[in-house]
């Protein structure tokens, strides 16, 4: 397999060497072993710490697109009212899954280069009526932040029960406290900030949402009921994966390790350097206000004058991979993930020379 010098997808990102060291380990089953509920309870206190949360959230084998799902279909029937705030891809997705389990659905879209405006969702949230809410915090296809920490702060006011945020892009590389933020449905991945490999989906949970979750009762591969009693009955709904878990243990103490502000810190500074080294090279960035642009990923808009594809190929050429896009962002823009492992000003710096060269036409050589 070919190995690119630098890493800038926005995740998965590069799976640092503790952890890959932790999943090495050949494990008993981890149905049988009273070692493994006490691993994955421990993991659950470190999330907890990471997350902001005082709930036990669930660990789910999967990728994060199965908290996503299981998380939606675990509290949503036919006919609920759902608002979702969109400000890209992601955001209008649980629109889609919701009106797919048959809900109202309530679309409020932003552009996709801004982040979402708490005075407008206060007005649709007031106009609709929802009995969910959900949002994204970090946009990954825009590289924007949305407030959803502000937003979860105005829905006591008008009754509604559950506020679901997608934070798989952010937690731990930007600020956000579950419990204060008012978010019953907490999702996050596990090849992101926390940098393991993708096998993985997160999600705290609330009791508001436990309560909703028992009286929905769906049952499905991605239910997130089980987990609900998994520890206390000492079985999951199926075989867990000590290998995994045991690596986000090691994700986890690395970054309790650091420092949760000292994370923070470490990704504003990489992002604000990615910016503003950008800027001098004369790319524009994606979002419109730089206020609004993540801690985690950067997107800049592809320019005018050359195609994405020979960019891409360029960059490639010069050992550097970033994320492209896809939907109506493809070909618009590209984004550096400097999340988790790829946080690192070394790193950003040694892309920003690469993508020097090579919109300086030069021919690149790495
Ligand atoms: C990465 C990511 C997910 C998980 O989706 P994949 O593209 O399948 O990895 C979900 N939400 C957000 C905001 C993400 O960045």
């Amino acid at each position: 397999m070919r190995q690119f010098p630098l890493p800038l997808i926005p995740g998965p990102v590069r799976v640092p060497a503790e952890v890959l060291a932790a999943r090495e380990q050949d494990y008993p089953s981890p149905d049988v072993e009273p070692e493994f509920f006490e691993l994955y309870a421990r993991v659950q206190g470190q999330l907890q710490a990471i997350m902001g949360t005082a709930h036990a959230p669930a660990i789910a084998l999967g990728e994060a697109m199965v908290v996503l799902w299981g998380a939606m279909k675990s509290v949503i029937a036919p006919g609920d009212r759902v608002l979702a705030i969109s400000t890209g891809l992601f955001g209008e997705g649980f629109a889609d899954m919701a009106r797919g389990l048959g809900a109202e659905v309530c679309l409020v879209e932003f552009g996709d280069d801004e982040a979402a405006d708490v005075n407008r969702i206060e007005d649709e949230v007031r106009r609709f009526r929802p009995r969910i809410v959900t949002a994204v915090h970090c946009e990954t296809p825009s590289g924007v932040l949305n407030p959803v920490a502000e937003i979860g702060a105005t829905l006591d006011r008008y009754d509604v029960e559950l506020y679901l945020v997608d934070a798989v892009a952010s937690i731990g590389g930007a600020p956000l406290l579950t419990d204060d933020a008012r978010i019953d449905l907490c999702l996050l991945g596990s090849q992101k900030v926390l940098a393991t490999p993708p096998d993985l989906g997160i999600v705290a949970v609330s009791p508001r949402a436990w309560a909703a979750i028992e009286r929905r009762d769906y049952a499905g591969y991605d239910a997130l009921l089980p987990f609900k009693s998994a520890l206390a009955k000492g079985s999951f709904p199926y075989t867990h994966s000590w290998h995994a878990v045991a690596g986000m243990e090691a994700a986890c103490r690395l970054l309790l390790d650091e420092g949760l502000d000292q994370s923070y810190a470490r990704h504003e500074r990489v992002a604000a350097r990615c910016r503003a080294r950008g800027r001098e090279l004369g790319l524009e960035l994606f979002p419109r206000d730089e206020r609004a642009a993540a801690p985690t990923v950067t997107a800049f808009r592809v320019p005018e004058a050359i195609d994405w594809v020979e960019l891409n190929r360029r960059f490639r050429a010069g050992g550097l991979v970033v994320g492209g896009n896809y939907g109506r962002l493809a070909g618009k823009n590209f984004r550096l993930g400097h999340m988790g492992t790829q946080a690192d000003e070394a790193l950003v710096d040694a892309a920003l020379d690469v993508i020097a060269v090579v919109l300086s036409d030069r021919p690149v050589s790495v």
